[in-house]
């Protein structure tokens, strides 16, 4: 089974950083990540000397594999999905409904409501069941349990709540683009 990912990305979903590259560089410069990661196609980034203080770890010294195995294990490393000209909604099996932001009760019909919403996330606004708000579902406060955006900075193997990101972390991420927007964090387990 999926241990789970942590999933970094801008507050804003329709915020796209002008220069991603600019963002990945900064990473590299505080010592999050490292090298590409050899055998494997796309995005990929081992985790640098770094990744252990700009996470905080809960629990007692956990085992961290953050080198590929010969064996092909899942093994802690930054992968880039995205960019996206459009936000994208990501989910998991840990995936819990989230509340409307007015009568503060859960919205049940959520996956349809993204379903909808995906055919037009600038507009599409859900009616809330119980109180009739509407909203925007690329909005929605998901609890750190799912989250939309137009680019993600996935650190895989990641159990959810396990590492949470430090400030230098977040602070380094808002400074990498001239719009100096704040980033948020989610995590998801497949
Ligand atoms: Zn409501």
């Amino acid at each position: 089974m999926h241990t789970g990912r942590l999933v970094l990305t801008p507050h804003d979903p329709y915020y796209l950083p002008d220069d991603i590259d600019a963002v990945i560089e900064n990473l590299r410069d505080i010592q999050f990540c490292a090298d590409p990661v050899a055998d494997l196609k796309g995005s990929h980034y081992l985790l640098g000397e770094r990744f252990m203080q700009l996470v905080s770890f809960m629990g007692c010294s956990p085992f961290i594999q953050l080198e590929p195995s010969p064996d092909g294990e899942p093994f802690c490393h930054l992968f880039i999905v995205g960019p996206y000209p459009e936000p994208v909604f990501l989910r998991g099996r840990n995936t819990g409904a989230p509340r409307c932001e007015s009568c503060r009760k859960r919205i049940p019909d959520w996956p349809s409501q993204i379903i909808q919403w995906q055919q037009d996330p600038g507009h599409y606004q859900a009616a809330c069941p119980h109180c009739a708000h509407q909203q925007n579902p690329a909005k929605y406060n998901w609890r750190q349990s799912a989250g939309s955006g137009r680019l993600f900075l996935c650190i895989e193997n990641i159990f959810p709540n396990e590492a949470i990101p430090s400030p230098e972390l977040m602070q380094t991420l808002e400074h990498s683009s001239t719009a100096k927007m704040p980033w948020g964090y989610f995590y998801i387990q497949d």
